[in-house]
């Protein structure tokens, strides 16, 4: 069923490393090869193969309205129509960003740029320089892109081919980097009580690069608190959470307030964006209004700019969009939790508005190495015999899922049904 792709792959990696352009598209923790993708369309995604599948992926986050959504793609074409790029500012910049601003308290001012990395990259270079201090603080299963600086401990991807940094990334760039365990108040204080020069700390708060692990409360509360008094900034990393936990992301469920949010993912709709903001004194330090550089030649591209735009405002029209979906995600993971209970598997899962992840273990995990403990094995095989029946989950236990609102409850129920097949056959192999 796979005959085409597998030329594809082949042909592929001979011009692309492992055949991909990020690498946890290569499939290498469940074997086999990945299904090249000749099109999407609502919530399914077709192969060259002519597969069709239910996709819980969604571009890893961004397509909250599937794949194809009407409205965004006329208000992209529109644009197309008149031209790709400037680099001279346009109205659809300020649009966008008043959309965004206007959602949170403490945000005035936003900055584009063109994907998750260079936003997170971005904001700490704003938070060293704006403070005047070096050492940043980040967790352990935590991803915030492949900059050098915080390729110390990175979930997902790194996560899933085990390596615990990158060649290529000097010890110099990451002595800077304090790690601590997700979760753990005390590590977190030890931190600071070991560096005075503690310019942020930078968390996903509900983790979704190690499998979806959301941060407590009280752990929050205790990154907030020291920032305050350490006169450190902190930083909310909402590239995947942003618009996909709720439509003010995980800043709209806690109660906690970031001074610098990152956005990412759904911001774009599927077109290359990210995006940093903080309040207007934070942001002041910027170029060129004040000294701290940072630029990009495609910076808030008008293509991409009318697909979020698009988006951000189908969401804000229709808030009980995310109420639907939330449920849609709730009912999904029960319904996996339910049939593997049955076939007496044991299964973990969470949900935080439309995103999702289930994990092969006996106890819930809440930091990286409690997720290293699961059972990779079994949801290799898993993963694998989904896919031969028509169900597209994330090809790692490291990723979150993602439910979009073209997945209908039919879908969601013939993906039960199908995993307790699959689920029967586990118990009995693996
Ligand atoms: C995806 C992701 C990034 C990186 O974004 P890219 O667009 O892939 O560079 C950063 N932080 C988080 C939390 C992410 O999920």
């Amino acid at each position: 069923m796979f005959k085409k792709s597998i030329k594809a792959y082949k042909e592929a990696c001979e011009v692309i490393p492992g055949g991909v352009d990020s690498p946890v598209r290569a499939f290498k923790s469940v074997g086999g090869t990945p299904p090249f993708i000749k099109k999407g369309e609502g919530a399914y995604l077709f192969d060259i193969d002519g597969n069709a599948y239910v996709d819980f992926v969604q571009s890893w986050g961004p397509l909250i309205f599937g794949h194809c959504d009407k409205d965004i793609e006329k208000a992209v074409i529109k644009t197309v129509k008149k031209g790709l790029s400037f680099g001279a500012p346009t109205l659809l910049e300020t649009e966008l960003a008043q959309e965004i601003v206007s959602m949170y308290k403490n945000i005035d001012k936003i900055r584009f740029v063109s994907s998750g990395t260079e936003a997170t990259m971005s904001a700490i270079r704003l938070a060293r320089g704006v403070t005047n201090k070096n050492d940043i603080v980040k967790f352990e299963g935590c991803y915030h892109g492949h900059s050098d600086s915080l390729l110390v401990q990175a979930g997902s991807g790194m996560a899933t081919f085990g390596s615990p940094s990158s060649p290529g990334v000097p010890a110099d760039l990451t002595k800077h980097t304090l790690l601590c365990e997700y979760n753990n108040i005390s590590q977190l204080e030890k931190c600071f009580e070991e560096s005075s020069d503690i310019a942020c700390i930078i968390i996903e708060p509900i983790a979704g690069n190690m499998g979806l692990v959301p941060a407590t409360n009280e752990f929050l509360e205790k990154c907030r608190e020291l920032c305050n008094k350490h006169g450190a900034l902190l930083i909310f990393d909402e590239v995947m959470s942003g618009f996909r936990a709720s439509l003010k992301g995980a800043s709209g469920i806690l109660n906690i307030q970031a001074d610098i949010l990152t956005f990412g993912k759904v911001i774009g709709a599927g077109m290359p964006v990210g995006a940093f903001a903080a309040s207007k004194e934070i942001m002041s330090h910027l170029s060129p209004e004040g000294k701290i550089y940072q630029a990009g030649t495609l910076s808030g591209n008008p293509v991409a700019m009318a697909a979020g735009l698009e988006s951000l405002k189908k969401l804000k029209a229709n808030p009980k969009i995310y109420e639907d979906l939330s449920k849609k995600a709730i009912k999904l993971v029960n319904g996996l939790k339910e049939v593997a209970t049955k076939n007496g598997i044991a299964l973990q899962v969470n949900t935080r508005g439309s995103m999702f992840g289930f994990f092969f273990c006996e106890e819930e995990p809440k930091n990286f190495k409690e997720v290293g403990k699961c059972n990779f094995e079994r949801f290799a095989t898993f993963h694998r015999e989904m896919l031969k029946h028509g169900f597209y989950f994330a090809c790692s236990q490291y990723e979150a899922g993602f439910i979009c609102t073209k997945i209908t409850n039919k879908m969601i129920e013939n993906c039960i049904k199908t995993a307790d097949k699959v689920m029967k056959g586990l118990k009995n192999n693996a």
